[in-house]
């Protein structure tokens, strides 16, 4: 196992980051510590040569970007993108049920998630709750209940046993979480209360009188781990997409702020990227407008930039081999995937693949591609949106993972070293 250290930060990274709210704010922490000023959408920006800013929207998308001494309009950005969001189960605005004397939860399912993995595991609730002080003023605030407090229990293979073969989920029916077996003092109980109590406990600083909307989502609390008999791998959940937010985030702190830099991690890919703080909404096209007010200084900048979108890509699983073309199956611990896809389902291109190409063979980083077989659909993710909302030259990239969309992925201990090699090579590449 190599890159001791920078996987050890992941980890704490992905525990640190059990929603997009908590991962954009790690990110803006880090940022912050390195220096980075914080800019308010709200505010009116003064940006200078030399600066490194952050900007969060939603509290979940954010940009960071350094400014060269070259104008952007000369020399456009190197950019990076990843997301912050995963596939998960959000709680529902009315959750509350009892049923056969069990307090449960209802939820819906946010993204493609694969729903299997998620019975039977210790699961705590964490996000966003928008409250009212004792002073009658607005905010929002993250909290996290990290203890284990719910769990949706399999159904007994003797209660059906067909279940290796037929069992599907019906998600109303089937997922449910269960929070606790009522009891007599628990007949008030009332999950608004316990929301309330908790923010409070959470932050007593805030003074909360009322929770009045949440966005929570549940999550599993096994701490992502090294394994393998050589620790080959990292099973954890949400390596899709915090791993690429991550690796993006140390690379853009590690390389030289000798040209202007960004990096863009967006919510709601999960779920199309439609949204204000989605890749296929305004936010990241607002803040280069910022940056170049003038319509002929943006068009310049865009079309000197170039964006490497950093999305897992799928490894090929020995056990099921022939899910891959067979020229195409890229390996865990080989080094980055170039996604490629004739239908736009991937951004890269020749120019922007030989580029990548280039600095990975100058940096002695390993590459592999990848395109779905041709009787398969093909997946897709923010390169292509975000190119065609800003119009720059874009290539998608991403390390290759086995469980996409589990509750647990597997990704390659050395593959975390090879994309940050590559990116921070991108970052510091000089046209
Ligand atoms: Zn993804």
């Amino acid at each position: 196992m190599k890159n001791t250290l920078l996987n050890q930060q992941l980890i704490k990274f992905i525990q640190q980051s059990p929603t997009p709210f908590h991962a954009a704010l790690e990110i803006r922490n880090t940022l912050l510590d390195a220096g980075f000023v914080a800019l308010a959408e709200s505010d009116p920006w003064k940006l200078e040569a030399g600066g490194r800013y952050l900007v969060v929207r939603n509290d979940s998308s954010i940009v960071a970007f350094t400014l060269a001494a070259t104008a952007p309009a000369d020399t456009g950005f190197r950019m990076v993108g990843a997301h912050t969001d995963s596939p998960c189960l959000h709680v529902k605005p009315q959750p509350q049920n009892l049923n056969q004397g069990y307090q449960q939860l209802g939820v819906e399912v946010y993204g493609g998630a694969l729903l299997n993995p998620w019975f039977d595991r210790d699961l705590s609730i964490a996000g966003r709750i928008s409250y009212r002080n004792t002073a009658q003023q607005l905010g929002n605030t993250l909290i996290d209940f990290t203890d284990p407090v719910a769990i949706i229990p399999s159904l007994a293979i003797h209660l059906d046993r067909d279940a290796n073969k037929l069992r599907s989920i019906n998600p109303q029916q089937h997922l449910p979480v269960i929070l606790m077996q009522q009891q007599d003092d628990d007949i008030d109980f009332d999950f608004n209360v316990l929301l309330l109590d908790h923010a409070r406990q959470q932050h007593p600083d805030l003074d909360i009188e009322a929770v009045l909307d949440f966005e929570l989502s549940l999550y599993d609390c096994q701490p992502p781990a090294l394994v393998g008999l050589k620790q080959d791998f990292i099973a954890s959940a949400r390596l899709d997409n915090l791993l690429s937010c991550f690796i993006g985030l140390r690379a853009l702190l590690d390389s030289a702020d000798a040209r202007s830099k960004l990096l863009v991690c967006n919510d709601h890919e999960e779920v199309g990227s439609a949204s204000a703080c989605g890749a296929d909404g305004p936010f990241l096209k607002s803040v280069l407008q910022r940056i170049c007010p003038e319509p002929e200084a943006l068009a310049r900048c865009i079309h000197q930039s170039w964006l490497i979108s950093a999305d897992n890509a799928h490894g090929i699983h020995p056990n099921y081999a022939d899910k891959h073309d067979t020229n195409h199956g890229p390996l865990l611990n080989k080094g980055p995937v170039i996604k490629t896809n004739a239908n736009q389902r991937y951004a890269s291109n020749s120019e922007t693949a030989g580029l990548f190409r280039h600095l990975c063979q100058q940096s002695g980083v390993p590459l592999q591609s990848f395109v779905v077989r041709s009787d398969m659909a093909c997946g897709s993710t923010i390169g292509p949106l975000t190119a065609s909302t800003i119009g720059v030259r874009t290539l998608d990239i991403g390390v290759p993972t086995f469980a996409m969309h589990s509750i647990r992925e597997l990704a390659g201990t050395r593959d975390t070293g090879y994309m940050h090699r590559a990116l921070k090579e991108f970052f510091d590449w000089q046209a």
